[in-house]
């Protein structure tokens, strides 16, 4: 399949190990039937952007032995649906919200933390989801003291840009700003999400270990969603 092929290929120029790459393919707007296809030409792990979509299509897909990431906003009222029906939960933007989460989860799953990640805003992009960096930095020792979650590291989502070589910047950043934190706080998981169908290879040969890709995976979706 292209798309693991051109993970392969960007990680040996960098001379990464391929493995430690891990595609999330994102199913949003996609219908399960092409989900379980896509299950059993080998995917494991899925990502959708809305609670709802993801409930809807929970018993359809049922069958897949797959993760499955939340990649979209979360308003703090979905938490717990979202908690019930997600393995890891990608967006995790404010203390507020991970404080949430680590309740519920220590309610409905107690002895087995809940995977998330903390969504950055590295570019500082007043139209982007995501912790600033510096808020980051203050609030990172309160979320990593929260029993009920496992950090398991940082995503970012690029802005978009005209060349695939033009997101290298952001993934950059990320990739920096994670090697800092885990200087001091080394309860941070190595885990960097970055990169999707138009720019991937750049963010595997800039450290992703998950890149979410959709159109690549699923072809193009439908405009108006
Ligand atoms: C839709 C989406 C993706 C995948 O985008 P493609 O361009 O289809 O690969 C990745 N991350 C997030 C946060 C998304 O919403």
């Amino acid at each position: 399949m292209a798309v693991t092929r051109a993970i392969e290929d960007a990680a040996r120029r960098v001379g990464r190990d391929p493995a430690s790459v891990r595609v999330i393919a994102v199913s949003k707007t996609v219908a399960p039937d092409r989900i379980l296809a896509a299950a059993a030409a080998g995917f494991n792990a899925f990502g959708e952007n809305r609670v709802q979509e993801r409930q809807a299509k929970t018993e359809a897909t049922a069958a897949v032995a797959a993760s499955w990431h939340l990649i979209g906003p979360l308003q703090s009222n979905k938490a717990r649906r979202a908690v019930e029906l997600f393995d890891v939960i990608e967006t995790v933007d404010s203390l507020e919200l991970a404080e949430r989460l680590g309740r519920i989860a220590g309610e409905l799953r107690p002895g087995n933390r809940l995977s998330v990640l903390l969504q950055v805003n590295v570019d500082e992009d007043a139209a982007k989801a995501g912790f600033d960096p510096a808020a980051l930095e203050r609030d990172l020792p309160a979320i990593l003291d929260l029993p009920g979650l496992a950090v398991d590291g940082l995503m970012t989502v690029g802005r978009l840009v005209e060349t695939p070589e033009l997101a290298r910047p952001t993934f950059v950043a990320l990739r920096t700003l994670a090697e800092r934190l885990r200087t001091s706080h080394p309860g941070l998981g190595p885990a960097l999400s970055m990169g999707m169908s138009e720019d991937y290879p750049i963010a595997v040969e800039e450290g992703a270990t998950m890149v979410r890709i959709g159109r690549a995976i699923f072809g193009a979706r439908p405009s108006v969603v």
